[in-house]
C-alpha cells in the first residue's frame, strides 16, 4: 500500500512531558511541528479519574517552582498554571518515636529536633557553603563518600542523606554524584518555593502544552507508534508509523533508550545508543487511596525516616481532586534495588505504608473508596548514580537528530531533567 507522506521542520516523537514541552517550544517559536505519540499523551504524568478521583499516576509535585526550568516554559509560552504551594508548617518527619519538622526553610531548621543545637549549625553552614559555590561537591565521587570525608557529625549526615533520599526519590541516596546533589540543593536552598503542586493535577499542565501547540499550528498524532527510523550520510531521513512517513529538518525524540533501540534498528545509531540502554531505573511503590470523607490529621506531609516512604494529602493542595467532601493520599515508598518484583518483600511495602497510614489518617479504611496501587513505578528512567551514564542530548555527527527525557543530562532530577534536557534541546535547533 502507498505510504502518506507529511513533511514538518521538526517531529518529536514522545509525547510524555519532555515531547510535549519541546513541541510547544518549537511551535511557539515558529517551527511546524509534529508530535507523534504512541498512545495517550503525558506519559509517566498522565492524571487519570478513577470513580471521581483524579489519581496523578507520575508527578505530584515540583521542586523549588521558582528557579526550576519549568518556570522558563511557563514564563516563555504564558502557560497558566495553578500552582498550590506546600505547606512546611503541616509536613513532618517521622523518625519512629517522634515527629520533628522538616527543615525545608531556615525556621523548619532551627525548629527540627533530628539534629542537635550544634548540629543545626553545622547544617546551617553547609548550605551557606552551598549557597556561595564554597563547596560543590567532587566530581566523581558520590555524596556517601563525599560525606565520609567531612569532619561533621553523623546526625548531619544524616540530615543530608535523608534530604537526598526524599528529594531524589531513591533508596540509595549515598550514591548520588555528589556535584548533582550540592548543584541541586544550591537550588533547592535559594528557592522560595521549595514544593508545589498543580490545581487540576498534571493533567492541566499536559493540557496547556497541547494548547500551545494547537495554537501555534503544530499537529498532534496520538495512537502513532514509531516503528522504523530511516538515516542516511549521518542524519535522520524520515520516521515510518504505519502507513504514514514523516520527513522533517530536525528530529527530537523523547522515548526512552529502551525505544530509541529498537526504532533505531539496524542504523548506525543502534550502536551508539546501545551503550545508554543499559541502565537501572528509580522505582517506587505507590499505594494511592481515595477516601469518601476526609479523616482528621493536622499534616499533609509525612515523610518516614526508617522506611523510605512519604504520604502526601494531594487533596489539601487540589481540592478539584476529589467528589465534595473526599480526601486523596498518595503515598510513594523508594524500592530497593532487590526487592523489586520480590512478591514477599513488595507485601511488606505495602503493610508499611498502610501502617502509616494507620498512623497518621486514622479512620482511612472505614472511608476508602478506591485504592490504586503500582508496584513498579518508574520515577526516573535512569536512576541518579556513580556507575550509570545520562545519555547526552544530540548524537557527535548527527547534527539533525536530538534527545530529551528524564534519562538524559540535564538539570536537577524526576521531571526537571525531561523540562531541561527538553529545553537544551530547543535552544540548539532555534540557534541553528
Ligand atoms: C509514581 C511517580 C511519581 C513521580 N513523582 C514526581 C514528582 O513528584 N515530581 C517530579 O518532578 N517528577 C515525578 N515523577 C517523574 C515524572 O513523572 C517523569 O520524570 C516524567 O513524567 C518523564 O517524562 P518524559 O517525557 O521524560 O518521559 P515519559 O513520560 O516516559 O514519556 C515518553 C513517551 O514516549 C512514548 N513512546 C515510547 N515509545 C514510543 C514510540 N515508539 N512511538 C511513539 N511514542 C512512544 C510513551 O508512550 C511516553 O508517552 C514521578 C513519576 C512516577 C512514576
Amino acid at each position: 500500500m502507498e505510504k502518506h507522506r507529511k513533511s514538518y521542520d521538526v517531529v518529536v516523537v514522545g509525547g510524555g512531558l519532555a515531547g510535549l514541552a519541546a513541541a510547544a517550544y518549537l511551535s511557539f517559536n515558529g517551527k511546524k511541528v509534529a508530535l507523534l505519540e504512541r498512545g495517550k499523551l503525558g506519559g509517566r504524568a498522565v492524571t487519570l479519574p478513577i470513580k471521581g478521583f483524579n489519581f496523578n499516576f507520575g508527578a505530584h509535585a515540583i521542586y523549588g517552582r521558582d528557579t526550576s526550568i519549568l518556570k522558563n516554559f511557563e514564563n516563555e509560552l504564558k502557560l497558566q498554571i495553578q500552582w498550590k504551594d506546600f505547606n512546611p508548617y503541616k509536613a513532618r518527619y517521622d523518625s519512629g518515636e517522634e515527629l520533628s519538622h522538616v527543615p525545608s526553610n531556615v525556621r523548619g531548621l532551627f525548629k527540627t529536633k533530628i539534629l542537635s543545637s550544634p548540629g543545626k549549625v553545622v547544617f546551617a553552614w553547609e548550605v551557606f557553603k552551598t549557597m556561595l559555590n564554597i563547596d560543590s561537591g567532587t566530581p566523581h565521587e558520590s555524596i556517601g563518600k563525599w560525606l565520609e570525608k567531612q569532619n561533621i557529625g553523623e546526625d548531619v549526615k544524616k540530615m543530608m542523606l535523608t534530604l537526598a533520599s526524599s528529594n531524589f526519590f531513591t533508596s540509595e541516596p549515598e550514591e548520588i554524584p555528589s556535584e548533582v546533589f550540592f548543584q541541586y540543593y544550591k537550588r533547592i536552598f535559594t528557592t522560595n518555593k521549595p514544593v508545589a503542586y498543580i490545581g487540576g493535577g498534571w493533567q492541566s499542565l499536559i493540557e496547556e502544552f497541547v494548547r500551545v501547540i494547537k495554537d501555534n499550528d503544530g499537529e498532534i498524532f496520538e495512537k502513532s507508534k514509531v516503528q522504523q527510523i530511516v538515516t542516511s550520510e549521518n542524519k535522520v531521513n524520515e520516521i515510518i508509523c504505519g502507513d504514514e512517513v514523516y520527513e522533517a529538518e530536525e528530529f527530537v525524540f523523547c522515548i526512552p533508550p529502551k525505544e530509541l533501540l529498537k526504532v533505531f534498528k539496524e542504523t548506525e545509531v543502534e550502536s551508539i545508543v546501545s551503550h545508554y540502554a543499559k541502565y537501572k531505573s528509580s522505582k517506587v511503590f505507590v499505594y494511592d487511596i481515595g477516601l469518601s470523607k476526609r479523616v482528621e490529621s493536622p499534616f499533609t506531609y509525612i515523610y518516614d525516616r526508617k522506611n523510605m516512604m512519604f504520604i502526601t494529602d494531594i487533596s489539601y493542595y487540589d481540592e478539584t481532586c476529589t467528589p465534595e467532601g473526599g480526601q486523596l493520599l498518595q503515598a510513594v515508598a523508594y524500592l530497593k534495588e532487590e526487592d523489586i518484583g520480590n512478591s514477599e518483600a513488595l507485601e511488606k511495602y505495602k503493610q508499611q505504608i498502610e501502617a502509616l497510614y494507620d498512623k497518621h489518617f486514622e479512620g482511612w479504611r472505614e472511608n476508602l473508596t478506591v485504592p490504586r496501587i503500582s508496584k513498579n513505578a518508574v520515577v526516573q528512567e535512569i536512576k541518579w548514580n556513580m556507575h550509570q551514564q545520562a545519555m547526552p542530548i544530540y548524537l557527535p555527527d548527527y547534527r539533525n537528530t536530538f534527545f530529551a527525557g528524564d534519562w538524559c543530562q540535564g538539570q536537577g532530577q524526576l521531571s526537571e531533567l525531561s523540562f531541561s534536557s527538553a529545553y537544551e534541546v530547543c535552544k540548539l535547533i532555534l540557534n541553528k
